[in-house]
């Protein structure tokens, strides 16, 4: 069957890239380009320096107003965290440098401020860009996004194109920048495709906040699909259709009826007991990074937080570290919200993606940042920072029920200089008589190769496991989490991540600790079932995402869990294991 058109219809293309935000969405195309405009270049007379400075600063007011206003608008649609972008971009409007250096050229050179500023900007885009480190290659991006903004407004140009956008439409780009993705009107952009990216990129946290699909690192999007071209978006599978043929329609109506209908029945589902079908019970918690996802989390009925990222707090405050009062504080606030369901406080994760402007110093320049001054490393060299987050934590455990955790452990070494260190922080808070909990439990992210393989010696001192596969994943299969080049080579059906996913969890079960899986795997449909088939005590996840994997795990039984498990290992290629994983999770979500 063809497209059903009086002309010749257009053939059905179909172009894979990388599944980064689920849905299924169709409808016309808004194909987005972000090539800057042309630059003027013209000289202009001595005594119009001035006059031309003016229309320069009225520029950066107008900015700082519509940036201001974006950040307004995401604070309160998305929250803070998303926001904190914005306040990047408010900064780099302030930049000695830039600003400084662009008045600077139009005064000694005479030439018109646009030529000027784009002179400067391009200069340090490429200084930043060239240098490997993600700090700097943020701030290339957020000097591309502000300049882009401010051009746009000296040269008179409409630059919100997308949020001028007055009907369904996928977008379609190279990339998004923030402030195009902060542009977009929900209801307006129905998907987003774009030829760069990975899954972690602004566009797609920011796709999943608005749950709209995405589909990613498409690499030729922007060539094969053209303006107004209809485009259906499959970010379950990272599957663009140009020009989808009847079939291709057929097939996803059924597929979006059946989505919306289920969507409807796992929201009824929320507040049902965690058991399943035979009723044995699972633990579902959250992955939180502050006091603004306890909201979702209770709404989704979590049991308490397995994964709190306390990375966040130091993010909100790039230029300093936050000292001991200002971290008690911020923990105090999830601990006592969530009493008395447990809280698990892992202790500072900065580095890798994650680099703190105050810390730059000592990580800068790295080679390899993922592999570099990260999390546990950081705290057991710099240890003023490690003790004031530590006693923060213990201070803030009397209000609720609080278990500390490791990241980034890779040797019993590690772990017992975390431990002693620990024990030397409660033994100065005993000592100056300030109250904690004594039965603070410890335990150890496995995601390091090291860790995994040594999991049976590790559990000789901590009390719980936690396995977080997003590094996991990226460790053992040696795929870099945050380069879309190569996210098709993120494989966790890969037999090498499940057979360690298997022996870390059996090892914990050995050596009778808890063990929990906190990486993005366990709020996926695909891998949730077989972990706690596995023997995960807990699955921790986004809290948006707990009421359907609480549907699928109320609608399976111990028997068909050990089947799955016997199928997966009976198995090598990824590809297969995918499939029955997969069946398994669409057969329940019916
Ligand atoms: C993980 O690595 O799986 C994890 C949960 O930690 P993060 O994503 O913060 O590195
Ligand atoms: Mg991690």
């Amino acid at each position: 069957m063809s497209q059903n058109s009086q002309n010749s219809p257009k053939p059905e293309v179909l172009i894979q890239g990388v599944a980064a935000a689920p849905g299924v969405a169709h409808g016309p195309a808004f194909v987005f380009f972000q090539s800057g405009p042309s630059i003027p270049n013209y000289p202009i007379a001595a005594d119009a320096v001035e006059a031309e400075i003016k229309r320069f600063e009225g520029v950066l007011v107008v900015t700082r107003q519509e940036i201001t206003a974006l950040r307004n608008k995401v604070a309160q649609q998305l929250g803070d965290d998303e926001a904190a972008i914005f306040d990047a971009h408010l900064l780099t409007l302030d930049d000695p440098a830039l600003i400084g250096e662009t008045l600077q050229l139009v005064r000694e050179t005479h030439t018109n401020v646009e030529h000027c500023f784009n002179t400067v900007a391009e200069k340090y885009n490429e200084v930043f860009s060239k240098i490997e480190d993600p700090y700097f290659k943020e701030r290339a991006g957020d000097i591309r996004d502000v300049s882009r903004r401010i051009l746009s407004h000296m040269l008179g140009l409409s630059r919100g194109a997308l949020s001028e956008i007055s009907d369904r439409r996928v977008i379609v780009s190279e990339d998004l920048t923030p402030s195009d993705t902060a542009s977009l009107e929900v209801g307006h952009a129905i998907a987003i495709v774009t030829d760069t990216g990975n899954r972690t990129s602004h566009a797609v946290i920011m796709s999943r906040a608005l749950r709209i699909p995405a589909v990613v690192g498409l690499m030729v999007a922007t060539q094969k699909i053209a303006p107004d071209d209809e485009v259906l978006v499959d970010g379950y599978e990272g599957l663009v259709y140009v020009n989808p043929s009847d079939e291709t329609l057929w097939h996803y109506g059924k597929v979006a009826t059946a989505r919306a209908a289920f969507q409807k029945k796992i929201r009824d589902g929320v507040g049902f007991p965690d058991v399943t079908l035979d009723g044995r019970p699972f633990t579902l918690s959250a992955n939180v990074n502050g006091v603004e996802d306890i909201a979702a989390m209770k709404e989704n009925s979590a049991t308490g937080v397995g994964l709190f990222r306390t990375e966040a707090i130091f993010l909100k405050t790039p230029d300093h570290l936050p000292d001991e009062e200002e971290q008690f504080a911020y923990y105090k606030g999830v601990i006592e919200r969530c009493a008395p369901d447990r809280v698990i406080v892992r202790t500072l994760d900065i580095g890798g993606d994650k680099p703190h402007r105050s810390l730059l110093g000592r990580s800068s320049g790295e080679q390899n940042p993922f592999m570099g001054f990260r999390a546990i490393r950081i705290c057991l060299e710099r240890k003023e920072i490690f003790r004031d987050q530590l006693r923060a934590i213990l201070r803030a455990s009397v209000f609720g029920k609080v278990k500390i955790l490791l990241p980034m452990i890779s040797s019993v070494e590690e772990l017992l200089l975390a431990k002693e260190f620990l024990a030397q922080m409660q033994a100065e808070l005993r000592a100056e008589g300030i109250p904690f909990d004594e039965d603070v439990n410890l335990g150890a992210m496995i995601e390091i190769p090291s860790a995994a393989v040594c999991a049976d010696l590790l559990a000789e001192h901590c009390n719980f496991f936690s396995i977080g596969t997003n590094d996991l994943v990226q460790y053992l299969l040696a795929v870099d989490r945050g380069n879309g080049r190569i996210a098709h080579l993120y494989e966790p059906c890969n037999p090498a991540v499940l057979r360690v996913l298997r022996d870390v969890i059996r090892t914990a079960k050995d050596k009778g600790i808890n063990v929990s899986v906190c990486g993005e795997l366990a709020g996926d449909q695909t891998f949730a079932p077989l972990l706690y088939a596995l023997g995960a005590d807990t699955l921790s996840m986004t809290p948006a995402v707990i009421p359907e994997i609480r549907y699928l795990m109320r609608h399976t039984t111990t028997d068909e869990l050990n089947a799955l498990v016997s199928s997966v290992f009976s198995v090598q290629d990824p590809k297969e294991i995918k499939k029955i994983l997969r069946a398994f999770a669409t057969g329940r979500m019916v």
